[in-house]
């Protein structure tokens, strides 16, 4: 036993906790969990707890349905909403067969396999995200038009308002489970907020948005709301973005900086920013993987349609933050195509990949858009040589299928799972005779 495993027995017992989850997380994002006795832990650690992985989206399939979750004790923490007597306290699992090998179905897995290769090419890959979502008031039913817990618009000030309440108990809560929150706000949409995480290695900070959403879901019941990730719930309002800043560090250096360059960026920030752009279109299957996710892309509200960066355009999909002189390992690269309801085990896995890609192959990064690219015409858009982001999912799904890129850095079941499962969203959605269809045609035709 190690001295982390060690660590968590110890304060197992100390903190009287009753009940661990093992959190882990399916491939389309949603948290899975199960929980074991203190008893069960060393047992846990040194083989780990089996549970029948057929029943959990994309893990297994059927045949090979046994599987072992192993967890990891440096994700020790106590879960504070279920209070300090007889507590809760959860870690974060990886996923084996029952022969002892990673489980290529999981996709902290995914993330890990990439982080390495990074790894092997002395890089470390930092992210930190800003995550938006909407507060509405609950029961949020889908057969009702949604009711917003306020009517306040961009870093308004909402007198006595409930999404301060909000923020203030999510934000202590996160706090005080170690995950720092650097800034908070409203954001533009009634209802609508952000939180954004302090920077961290890629896999702390998406095990971190894991228990982020967790933790909003919790305080927003407590509250009596109903707290949502989806990327596009109100047609007239912003969608919600999981915009994330990227960087590589070299040891304690930031790759991506380089005193005096124009932006203050080095060669292997231009090309990692090129790797991105390249790729963009194939990995937008999973960046915005539900039919919904396009409705955000293509709403207009500051959410990227385009293929280009900027430095501080916010309608660029790749935007480079002010540059401060001095403060040079704050270097970095903000992505803005991700939206909030995606895996982000596997949405870092493909953005770190596509990087990767460009420093590796040596891209050149086009020039960086100075217009406002919603304002442009195609024409001018096509003259600067800017490309769309797809423009649904199934052309999303149609670019993924041709990406060795994103084949080889998801794995083949993953792949594959995403694929079937993404068509059949697809071809639902595609069967319904929507209101806006009857509204439009019905009176006419
Ligand atoms: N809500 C916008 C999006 O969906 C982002 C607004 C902003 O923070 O710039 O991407
Ligand atoms: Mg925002
Ligand atoms: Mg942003």
């Amino acid at each position: 036993m190690d001295k982390q495993q060690e660590f968590v027995l110890r304060t197992v017992e100390e903190r009287d906790i009753r009940f661990i989850r093992l959190w882990f997380t399916d491939v389309l994002g949603s948290l899975k969990s199960l929980a074991v006795a203190p008893a069960e832990l060393e047992s846990a650690f040194a083989e780990g707890i089996g549970f029948d992985g057929s029943a959990i989206e994309g893990l297994t399939r059927v045949y090979e349905a046994d599987m072992l979750a192993k967890p990891d004790p440096s994700t020790f923490q106590v879960l504070p909403w279920r209070g300090e007597r007889h507590g809760t306290a959860r870690m974060f699992c990886d996923i084996h067969t029952p022969d002892g090998e990673p489980s290529l179905a999981d996709s902290r897995y995914v993330l890990k396999r990439t982080l390495a290769k990074a790894s092997e090419k002395g890089f470390t890959f930092y992210t930190h995200p800003e995550v938006e979502f909407y507060l509405f008031e609950n029961p949020a039913d889908p057969e009702k038009p949604l009711v917003p817990v306020d009517q306040g618009g961009y870093f308004d000030h909402v007198p006595r308002g409930t999404a301060h309440d909000f923020r203030r108990a999510a934000i202590t809560i996160l706090e005080s489970m170690g995950i720092s929150v650097e800034f908070s706000h409203h954001e533009a949409g009634p209802g609508q907020n952000e939180i954004d995480l302090r920077y961290a290695d890629a896999l702390t900070t998406a095990d971190n948005i894991m228990t982020f959403r967790g933790v909003i879901k919790e305080v927003a019941l407590e509250q009596n709301l109903y707290a949502t990730f989806m990327p596009k719930p109100l047609a007239n309002h912003p969608g919600s973005g999981m915009h994330t800043h990227l960087s590589l560090f070299e040891g304690d250096r930031n790759a991506f900086h380089e005193p005096g360059a124009a932006l203050g960026l080095s060669a292997i920030g231009r090309k990692f920013i090129a790797g991105l752009l390249h790729h963009a279109a194939e990995i937008t299957a999973v960046t915005n993987q539900y039919v919904n996710s396009y409705k955000r892309m293509w709403g207009g509200a500051e959410a990227p349609s385009y293929i280009c960066w900027g430095h501080n355009n916010r309608s660029a999909l790749v935007r480079i933050p002010m540059y401060k002189p001095g403060k040079g390992n704050s270097t970095r690269v903000e992505y803005r195509g991700v939206d909030s309801a995606t895996n982000p085990y596997l949405a870092y896995a493909l953005l770190l990949a596509a990087g990767l890609k460009g420093i590796e192959e040596g891209y050149d990064l086009p020039e960086g858009a100075e217009d406002d690219v919603w304002e442009l015409t195609d024409a001018e858009r096509r003259a600067l040589g800017i490309q769309p982001l797809p423009e649904s999912l199934s052309r999303a799904l149609a670019i993924m299928e041709k990406s060795e890129l994103v084949a080889e850095t998801l794995g083949e079941h993953v792949f594959d799972f995403v694929l079937r499962n993404k068509r059949e969203d697809w071809a639902a959605y595609r069967a319904q005779v929507t209101p806006y269809e009857l509204r439009r045609y019905l009176p006419v035709l």
